[in-house]
């Protein structure tokens, strides 16, 4: 593509503001053309739009949108922005259903546009040397600890409680991307008890079993009513000692080795892969998180729980 590639920022919410605008003003590959947010909200002098709707219809020229809205809305945004022959970029989870996200990956396919289905906690410091670690061990078992105060990290988000938000798998798929992208093997849902407020529709707490096609045991321990030190870690027992992963993959720590810590770069990473996708004419839609976390729901056993209130 001559030039920067010319994007629009669909949803600016607390993702868009924190991460998404900084690293596209960071990456010469891409331009900040406009944005479109339900409550009209923009950046600088830029044009700025209430719908993706009314951004279409305006003519601005737009190469791509990134979709940073809640994922409920994911599907209808992605699927118009296609037909327009616009390349997508998905913020996590890609859909709100597994047949959303097939769908719109037979649509790219259609149109000949680039479909990004992002996974940002893969780009975290210690996830890329953690997974050339452990493809040449053989893994005994694994444990991800997955809990953080949702009072703290998603104040007043009504939609993340909502059919479709995934409650506390809107960070735990987080832990999962990381987890189907550093274990040698495919692994699968044993077992799935899932704790959900009384008046809620996504749980609030998960404890789930999973086994790998090899027969190592993973388990996972999702909750949101941590309070006091938050905790996103996973470790790996292996043949050669046990490997940690902590602060959401940021911090490695490998057998008989002092923590290894690095910069954030998740975002700038994520627009680097978007650019060379689009400029392949390739895509990324892995759905291996997402499927994991519709099979929990699936095979839940759902217990009620203390309702949930926020101030
Ligand atoms: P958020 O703060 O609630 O922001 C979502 C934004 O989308 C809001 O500004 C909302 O506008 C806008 N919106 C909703 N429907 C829209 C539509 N149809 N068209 C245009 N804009 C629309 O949520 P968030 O925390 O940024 O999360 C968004 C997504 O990013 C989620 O899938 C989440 O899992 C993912 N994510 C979040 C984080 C994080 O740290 N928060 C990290 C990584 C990924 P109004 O407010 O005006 O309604």
């Amino acid at each position: 593509m001559a030039g920067p590639i010319r994007i629009a920022v669909i949803g600016l919410g607390k993702i868009a503001h924190d991460q998404h605008l900084p690293a596209i003003a960071a990456n010469p590959a891409f331009q900040l053309a406009a944005t479109a947010s339900t409550h009209g909200e923009g950046v600088g002098g830029l044009p700025r739009f209430a719908t993706l709707d009314e951004m279409l219809a305006s003519g601005v020229a737009v190469d791509a949108v990134a979709l940073c809205t809640p994922p409920q809305v994911r599907y209808q945004l992605a699927a118009q922005a296609i037909a327009a022959g616009k390349h997508v970029f998905l913020e996590k989870p890609p859909g709100a259903t597994l047949g959303e996200v097939a769908i719109l990956d037979a649509q790219r396919q259609a149109a000949g546009v680039t479909l990004f289905a992002s996974w940002h906690s893969r780009y975290a410091a210690g996830v890329g040397p953690a997974r050339d670690w452990l493809a040449e061990r053989e893994i005994r078992s694994a444990s991800i600890v997955w809990r953080e105060d949702v009072r703290v990290w998603h104040p007043g988000q009504a939609w993340i409680w909502e059919p479709g938000g995934l409650g506390v798998f809107d960070p735990g798929i987080n832990a999962l991307s990381i987890a189907t992208y550093i274990l040698p093997h495919p692994f699968f849902v044993e077992r799935s008890v899932l704790s959900i407020p009384a008046n809620r529709a996504a749980p609030i707490a998960a404890d789930l079993s999973f086994r790998d096609v090899a027969g190592a045991a993973i388990r996972m321990d999702l909750d949101w009513r941590q309070t006091g030190p938050q905790s996103w870690d996973i470790s790996v027992d292996t043949d050669r000692g046990t490997l940690r992963l902590e602060k959401g993959g940021t911090v490695l720590t490998l057998p008989g080795e002092a923590p290894r810590i690095a910069e954030d770069r998740e975002y700038p990473e994520l627009y680097a892969r978007f650019a060379a996708l689009i400029d392949a004419g390739t895509s990324d839609v892995d759905i291996a998180p997402m499927r994991l976390v519709a099979d929990a729901f699936l095979c839940g056993d759902r217990r009620i729980v203390e309702a949930f209130s926020e101030p």
